[in-house]
């Protein structure tokens, strides 16, 4: 392979962001375009982060710092089926690095789910977070109570931000819509429900304890719910971080509540089994579970109903397939060695995957870093033999794409539309004021 490396990265959240950052720092001459079907970068920073965690939120600026390298090109609006096929892909690249993450969610498979009020976390989470797929209209938080069901940080996410009161809301960056939403929840009592126990959470202790500094929510515990079996004392052994966590739950079991305005529940050993109601929502039907030697929560018959008008399932992402590309349906990744893609006959010649899409939904932002950069190595250690693109001028695939009527939002589009953002947040005594509606987003970038 001669000239320039061409490489195009599908997805502009951190792992493939840290991907080009990894390519602009070990190919000697490269140059990356970062493809989204979202018209704004970021991935999860952006659309996933709670909005109330705003140091985590800055990640952006480190991530915006490698997108306007000039060795980095950001197409976003761009849309692989749709507006490029991955055979076009091939053609105009010289190598593929997917990193897609994970866009969907797992599902409880109980009864009822889909009963209106039984909603996803990642529905949930976009909505505050103005993902342009979810209008800000698209929730009223008009119930009293709520049950959300999971033990990971997802979970402890959006329980946070449904207890938190409007005062504690106003500084951060959900779009206007969804502030006054916020403002006008009718939300008391936060239910939130783990499968096993304390010590198998997977809430990280950080997470875990600012459930108990929230201003305007008591956090309540039933000590019996923090019994240990046997395993449990065995795991705590092991594992600092579940003794961390027992260590707070202990301390807010002894804690009498302070009466203010709202209450999360944490429950332990309780998996799902039904969501209740005939035409919306009415509660969550619980099993009393035990942990068994191997770890997994079985079922006692013992059952409990929580009465509520809006379920949420925290219990996971899944990943999607990629048209063309291998997907193992039942890990949910792209089925890949060391990020090469690979197939029921080997690698699939120039495809890489990183992050999520990669190893499944686990880890947090930094652990992408790492594993970025394995498949950049990888990807690197092949380039000899990887035949090259038919068409790796930059004009070409920008044409393609132009000819197909796409609206790419580049860096200085997506620079305005930050801009906008920020004149709009600074207008309310804000840093930002996101804008969810895809047209105007599109419009903000094309007044670059
Ligand atoms: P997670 O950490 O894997 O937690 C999923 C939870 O759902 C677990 O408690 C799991 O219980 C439970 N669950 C799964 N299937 C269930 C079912 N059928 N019924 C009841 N419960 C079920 O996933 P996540 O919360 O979606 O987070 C994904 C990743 O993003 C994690 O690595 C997380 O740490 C990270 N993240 C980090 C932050 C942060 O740092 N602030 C915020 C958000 C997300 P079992 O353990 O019993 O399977």
């Amino acid at each position: 392979m001669t000239g320039v490396l061409r490489v195009a990265v599908v997805g502009a959240g951190p792992a493939g962001v840290y991907a080009t950052e990894a390519l602009l720092r070990y190919a000697d001459d490269v140059l990356v375009d970062v493809l989204d079907g979202l018209p704004a970068p970021y991935g999860l920073v952006r659309y996933g982060v709670a909005p109330d965690h705003p140091r985590t939120q800055s990640i952006a600026d480190a991530l915006g710092a490698v997108l306007s390298r000039p060795g980095a090109r950001f197409l976003g609006n761009v849309h692989i089926g749709a507006d490029l096929t991955p055979e076009e892909l091939r053609a105009h690249y010289d190598a593929v690095l997917v990193a897609t993450g994970a866009a969907a969610d797992r599902r409880m498979e109980v009864p009822g789910e889909d009963l209106p009020g039984c909603i996803s976390a990642t529905e949930l989470v976009a909505w505050y977070n103005g993902h342009p797929d979810v209008a800000p209209a698209r929730f009223r938080l008009d119930a009293e109570t709520v049950v959300v069901v999971g033990a990971g940080n997802v979970a402890g996410d959006v329980a946070r931000m449904l207890a938190r009161t409007p005062d504690e809301l106003r500084a951060t960056d959900v779009p206007e819509r969804v502030l006054a939403t916020f403002a006008a929840s009718a939300v008391r009592d936060v239910h939130l429900v783990a499968r096993r126990g304390p010590v198998q959470a997977r809430f990280t202790t950080g997470e875990l304890r600012e459930l108990g500094e929230l201003g305007g929510a008591d956090v309540l515990v039933d000590p019996a719910d923090l019994e240990l079996d046997e395993l449990s004392r065995e795991q705590l052994v092991t594992s600092p971080a579940a003794r961390r966590n027992l260590e707070v739950l202990q301390g807010w079991a002894g804690r009498p509540p302070a009466d203010r305005a709202r209450r999360v529940h944490l429950h332990f050993h309780l998996a799902p089994v039904a969501v209740l109601g005939d035409a919306a929502v009415t509660g969550v039907r619980f099993e009393r579970t035990r942990v068994e030697p191997d770890g997994s929560p079985a079922g006692t018959g013992k059952t409990l109903d929580i009465d509520a008008q809006l379920a949420v399932r925290a219990v996971g992402y899944r990943s999607l397939p990629l048209p063309g590309l291998p997907f193992d349906t039942v890990a949910g990744v792209v089925p890949n060695e060391e990020g090469r893609v690979v197939g029921e006959g080997g690698a699939v010649t120039g495809w890489y995957v990183a992050g999520w899409a990669k190893r499944g939904p686990s880890g947090v932002i930094g652990t992408n870093k790492h594993d970025a950069r394995e498949t950049v190595r990888t990807l690197l250690a092949d380039l000899p033999a990887l035949p090259a693109a038919a068409e790796p001028d930059p004009a070409a695939i920008d044409a393609l794409l132009a000819r197909r009527g796409v609206q790419v939002v580049d860096w200085a589009g997506w620079c305005a539309v930050d801009a906008a953002e920020r004149a709009a947040g600074a207008a309310q005594g804000r840093t930002r004021a996101k804008v969810a509606d895809r047209a105007e987003l599109l419009r903000l970038a094309s007044h670059r």
